[in-house]
């Protein structure tokens, strides 16, 4: 488990902390006010994302590990930066 992430409410492992953040959905109990009176609170919909809201959201569970990642970057690493541009075709 060194290095991930574990979320105690459904039990997946993340790669960083952003994978994390990025699973949990919904809002927090907002206090509702008309004008300066509290009228109460929204209703609490925190909660986990499923595998399938995960996988939709562009997230990818590594097979290795088993860990979610966001998605937005590459399995192992950044790609070199200018790589395909700056290869020039020999005629
Ligand atoms: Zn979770």
């Amino acid at each position: 488990m060194a290095g991930g992430y574990l979320c105690v409410t459904c039990k997946e492992t993340f790669t960083s902390d952003h994978a994390f953040r990025m699973h949990r959905t919904g809002e927090y109990g907002k206090a509702l006010y008309q004008g300066s009176r509290l009228l109460g609170y929204a209703p609490h919909t925190r909660r986990c994302m499923s595998q399938e809201e995960m996988s939709a959201a562009g997230m990818v569970k590594h097979p290795g590990s088993g860990r979610w990642s966001t998605g937005l970057f590459p399995v192992g690493g950044f790609p070199i930066k200018g790589d395909a541009q700056e290869t020039v075709e020999i005629p």
